[in-house]
């Protein structure tokens, strides 16, 4: 099987978006892990996709990304790893990640005037 490596530039341009972002997780609290955030904003790839069937030669994980900040970026990673119950700890649905990646990724392309999430 032949694999391309091209990244296409308008997926750069998506990771650099979602970064300008605040995080996703400030305006929310939790019992259990410190609401306050820290850090650069980065983009963070959702590890399950909400976007499984876009066959536009657009690689899925790139377009599946959401704001998060440095703090919370490594508490998910490092931490928690599961990223549905990671949200959950902030009240919030366990396809929240998604949600956000997927009005991010529509006000991008569309060109909408976006709120934080
Ligand atoms: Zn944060």
């Amino acid at each position: 099987m032949k694999k391309s490596k091209k990244k296409q530039a308008s997926n750069k341009a998506f990771m650099e978006y979602v970064a300008k972002h605040n995080c996703c997780l400030m305006s929310h609290s939790s019992d259990i892990v410190s609401s306050s955030c820290g850090g650069g904003v980065q983009a963070h790839h959702l590890l399950k996709p909400w976007d499984g069937f876009r066959g536009m030669g657009m690689r899925a994980s790139d377009n599946n990304c959401v704001p998060l900040c440095y703090k919370h970026h490594a508490l998910l990673h490092d931490k928690y790893g599961n990223e549905d119950k990671f949200w959950t700890l902030f009240n919030l649905p366990e396809n929240y990640g998604r949600g956000v990646s997927q009005m991010l990724w529509h006000n991008f392309n569309y060109g909408e005037p976006d709120g934080d999430c």
